[in-house]
């Protein structure tokens, strides 16, 4: 069985979040477990494109409209990722410094039509295609309506939702961007007037999941507008939850953290690392150490976080450092703090892998207090290192955490509130206070089975039962 993901990022080529880190990893344990597993993403110019070569392998022209556009299909010419990479380029559109921007109808649309009219060219097509997030969510809809893809018609198609905020939106200005299709269908591209291109992914491809069981049933409550669109759908639509590379994400080998540990060398692996971040940081290393790894924006419930971290900085003993970037007043907000909380707080406001990797070792807890969570990555990789998630009750969270008074592991707040996470980090700073406690749980996490092997395998069962 040949399957291709279709994705705008994948981890280490070209990363904004946690989608890229899925497409990075779940093509690694599906070849694994014995099916090929290609991926195909835009050329973006950015450091990956810099510090590799790639090779032509196809090269033609798209109609976007009424332009002609020239683009490429290429490889990668030392392919160390452990599956198939191509690469879309098409250099007045796609080959930008970053990875989205406001408005990015043109380019992804681009996109998808390249790999479309490029798969058209194949003597062996990929027996499922697998779509993720509404940057290619209208290959379902193209390859079942459009005429010039007739011949590709009867491909499965698989939509993964790790995000239904986004949904691509444009203008029917732009309709005639989208190869021809008969326009008594033209109700699929539809959702309240505007072409919506998640919705038209959810009505078009044959199953669509969602990357965690408990997102899935939270969407049809409440979805950004799709919640009837996916209550409607909902026979098709299955919650596969999302795993970890837990190659990439290894203390015991991880190179960008100070210094590497297993479960038996944790006191000691965990404590050089918050002695490193918390000298580089100014933070008092006695403190136990509570970090935010992530956009900062509304649905990581940011918006409350310079509230929230000044009553618990004022009030508790707990030091807060914080690594994000996104809505530019709470950046601001989050920087002015620091004057206040010199030695108990600080934040680095951009992206930072390394970084990241050394604040999941060094902490002692992670905050993730979101008032929406698809899956979540990061209280993943938080278990892993014996970092314990004190986290909301939503989406995947609420599928990976369990409150320590469930006899869990983790520290689990109702609402996204104020007083509710403040409560929640109050519960972190009691429960460091008994190190017993503290360190058994710690040690504990570290052996949770989080990696890609299991859903995996879910996702193959499900391409199995679409081919048959
Ligand atoms: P989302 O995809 O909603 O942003 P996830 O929890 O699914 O959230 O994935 C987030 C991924 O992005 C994790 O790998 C996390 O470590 C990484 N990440 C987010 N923000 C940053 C940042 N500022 N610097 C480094 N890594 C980041």
């Amino acid at each position: 069985m040949k399957i291709i993901h279709i994705s705008a990022e994948c981890y280490p080529v070209a990363k904004v979040g946690g989608l890229a880190d899925v497409v990075g990893a779940l093509p690694i344990y599906q070849q694994k477990a014995g099916i090929i597993s290609q991926v195909i993403m835009p050329l973006y110019n950015n450091r990956f494109q810099e510090e590799n070569t790639f090779q032509t392998i196809y090269s033609s022209q798209l109609a976007l409209g009424e332009a002609t556009i020239n683009f490429d299909i290429m490889v990668l010419q030392k392919n160390t990722l452990g599956f198939d990479i191509f690469f879309v380029d098409i250099p007045e559109l796609l080959y930008k410094e970053y990875v989205y921007s406001p408005d990015d109808t043109e380019r992804f649309l681009a996109f998808q039509i390249a790999v479309l009219d490029w798969m058209l060219t194949m003597k062996q097509p990929p027996d499922i295609v697998h779509c993720h997030d509404h940057h290619t969510a209208l290959v379902p809809f193209m390859l079942q309506e459009s005429y010039k893809y007739k011949a590709l018609h009867g491909i499965p198609t698989i939509l993964t939702i790790h995000n239904a905020q986004y949904q691509g939106w444009f203008s029917y200005d732009k309709l005639a961007l989208i190869p021809n299709f008969d326009l008594k269908n033209i109700g699929l591209l539809d959702w309240n007037h505007i072409i919506n291109p998640l919705a038209a992914g959810i009505k078009c491809a044959w199953r669509v999941t969602t990357v965690s069981p408990s997102y899935l049933e939270e969407l049809k409550i409440k979805a950004n507008g799709l919640e009837s669109l996916l209550r409607h759908e909902s026979a098709k639509c299955i919650g596969i939850l999302n795993g970890i590379d837990t190659n990439v994400w290894n203390p015991e080998t991880d190179t960008f953290i100070r210094k590497n540990y297993i479960q038996r060398t944790i006191v000691s692996g965990k404590k050089a690392n918050k002695k490193w971040l918390c000298k580089e940081f100014n933070i008092d290393v006695e403190q136990p150490l509570l970090v935010f790894i992530g956009r900062l924006v509304e649905e990581k419930g940011a918006h409350l976080f310079s509230e929230i971290f000044d009553s618990a900085l004022r009030n508790l003993h707990i030091s807060i450092l914080l690594l994000g970037s996104g809505n530019k007043p709470i950046e601001h907000n989050l920087e002015k703090l620091k004057e206040e909380y010199k030695g108990t707080y600080n934040a680095h406001i951009g992206y930072d892998e390394k970084l990241a990797h050394l604040m999941y070792a060094g902490a002692d807890f992670l905050l993730m207090p979101s008032l929406v969570e698809p899956c979540g990555l990061n209280q993943l990789y938080a278990l892993r290192y014996g970092t314990i998630p004190v986290v909301s009750n939503v989406g995947g969270l609420k599928d990976t955490v369990v409150d320590i008074s469930n006899n869990g592991f983790g520290i689990v707040h109702r609402q996204t509130t104020v007083k509710e996470v403040y409560g929640a980090i109050g519960r972190a700073s009691e429960l460091y206070k008994d190190q017993k406690e503290f360190r058994a749980i710690r040690k504990s996490i570290m052996q949770l089975d989080h990696s890609w092997d299991a859903s995996a395998k879910e996702y193959i069962t499900l391409y199995h039962t679409l081919i048959s």
